[in-house]
């Protein structure tokens, strides 16, 4: 059986393990964390469950088809939960728009925001479907190896208007700020800045509607532990605390992996799950690239990063719900600070996490787990975040106090941040960037790194800097576009006799 390692053991790398594993690869997958899961990571700390990272399961039958391929079912392994409603958004005013699945009630929601708005609305909403259709299922899983490639969607694309940012295209529609803004922040979601992300990514609207907005009881973590336990069963292994030094390489070929402690892994083809800019500037000896120089992934533009504060509390807090986007009083400015003048600002906006809303067994009997993020700017901004993370820790629990939870610090009973340095220190994102390469038409399909490396033989890329990108159906899906790209085993094995 011919051999592939897989470095990080991220949702992409898994699933890239699970798919190489039922298509007849021996698999090693290899992180240098002490758990699996990358961002998807789950901590437990006095009692409480935290989930690292993804905490919104949009678009299920991607988990369901990763199952389906090795021949199993999905919910045998991990129960999912539909939210309803699916997360609400606390303007600055103090106005709510709650997101949910009935369409009848979202008409009403925003007939009550602002009734001129209800026909534009509904325009949106089909062009999010209609993108959705091709963005999604027909573009998601295509591996743009060629230019040509690239040039035959271009139709499409600007059928699709996709050179429009998601905001403009909302705002094409819609005329109320609020919902403006209610209609277009999701491109955060996926590291991109609504102002510039591709109108692509309009479709994540149709997609909540359409197919739910889910959480996995015991956490995210447990879809985590579930694909190891796929991978273990197929005969694969994980090994956590395997930093990977370099991919080593023969005559443009990638022949294995060596790790920091020196030992060496052959294989017959690599995987890497490291961030892509990582891969190509720090893990190719000789680091000679064409396409992948260092200057050029330099000059591109990478994603926001995140400041991120879990805590527990010793008493419920019920009026909170699962998810709450809660919006400061800036929306393009801010996000101007964060993506383009890389400041940090205080008025910042906020996602809370309260999952013992919906799943108790995450913190003790009468607790509850939090966690609050906010977008920040990336390392390009040289903030010291040594000197920085305390007081902003600070303030954002200033503006939970005076707008979702007054006086819960004085039950926070466990606690932990993750800021940028974790980011690129940890996960080894250049630049300390949350979401990989920034979301935009440039930066997209084929202008991505591509999944099957344009530098090295026998080199794949799988997660979020690669193509189709960020979020965990995007991450799933880089994996889904290997089988294109990697020979079957048998193919495999017969081409190297
Ligand atoms: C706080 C947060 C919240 C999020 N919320 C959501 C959400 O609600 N819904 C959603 O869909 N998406 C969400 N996302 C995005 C989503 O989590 C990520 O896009 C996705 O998990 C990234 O997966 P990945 O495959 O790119 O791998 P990563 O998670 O980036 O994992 C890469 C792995 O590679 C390992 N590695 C790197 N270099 C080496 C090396 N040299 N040797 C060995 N190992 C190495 C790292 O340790 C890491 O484990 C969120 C992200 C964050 C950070």
């Amino acid at each position: 059986m011919p051999h592939a390692v897989i470095v990080g053991a991220g949702l992409g790398g898994l699933a890239a393990a699970m798919r190489l594993g039922a298509r007849g690869y021996r698999v090693t997958v290899l992180d240098r964390l002490a758990v699996p899961g990358g961002r998807a990571t789950v901590f437990k700390q006095d009692g409480f469950t935290f989930d690292a990272g993804p905490t919104i399961i949009t678009a299920p039958f991607v988990l369901e088809e990763l199952w389906k391929f090795t021949g199993r079912n999905f919910y045998d392994d991990v129960k999912l939960k539909a939210l309803e409603p699916f997360y609400t958004i606390r303007f600055d005013d103090g106005d709510t728009f709650t997101n949910q699945s009935d369409v009848v009630a979202m008409r009403q929601e925003v007939a009550r925001i602002s009734p001129d708005d209800v026909a534009g609305y509904e325009n949106f909403m089909r062009e999010s479907e209609a993108i959705y259709k091709i963005g999604f299922e027909k573009l998601g899983h295509v591996p743009f190896l060629s230019l040509g490639s690239m040039a035959a969607i271009v139709p499409e694309l600007l059928k699709l208007k996709a050179w429009q940012s998601v905001h403009a295209h909302v705002a094409s529609h819609v005329k109320h700020p609020k919902l403006r803004m209610a209609l277009s922040f999701h491109p955060l979601f996926v590291g991109g800045n609504p102002f510039r992300a591709t109108s692509v990514y309009s479709m994540i609207a149709y997609l909540e509607r359409q197919f739910g907005v889910h959480c996995a009881m015991g956490g995210t973590g447990a879809i985590v532990q579930a694909m190891v336990k796929v991978i273990e069963a197929q005969g694969g292994e994980v090994l956590c605390n395997s930093d990977v030094a370099e991919i080593t390489t023969s005559q443009g070929r990638a022949t294995g992996v060596r790790l920091k402690n020196g030992e060496r892994v052959a294989a017959d083809i690599v995987v890497s799950n490291a961030c892509a800019a990582h891969t190509y500037n720090n893990l190719i000896a000789g680091g000679a690239q064409k396409r992948w120089t260092k200057r050029k992934l330099a000059k591109a533009r990478h994603s926001m990063s995140l400041f991120v504060w879990y805590f527990g509390t010793n008493k419920k807090f019920e009026n909170v719900p699962h998810h709450t986007i809660v919006m400061g009083p800036r929306y393009r400015e801010l996000i101007d600070d964060i993506f383009e003048n890389k400041i940090l600002a205080n008025d910042m906006s906020l996602y809370l996490h309260r999952p013992t809303a919906t799943d108790p067994s995450l913190a003790p009997t009468g607790c509850d787990s939090f966690y609050v993020l906010s977008p920040v700017p990336n390392q390009d901004s040289k903030l010291d975040w040594k000197a920085l993370e305390e007081k902003y820790r600070v303030a954002i629990a200033k503006r939970l106090h005076e707008t979702m939870m007054p006086g819960f610090e004085n039950h926070i009973v466990t606690q932990r941040v993750m800021t940028p340095l974790n980011f690129e220190h940890d996960l080894l994102s250049y630049k300390g960037a949350a979401f990989g390469l920034e979301p935009v038409l440039t930066q997209s399909a084929w202008f991505r790194p591509h999944n099957k490396s344009e530098e090295i033989e026998n080199l794949f890329l799988v997660g979020a800097g690669t193509h189709p990108g960020a979020g965990v159906p995007g991450v799933l899906s880089t994996a889904r576009v290997l089988d294109l790209v990697v020979p079957d085993a048998e193919a495999f094995a017969h081409a190297r006799s």
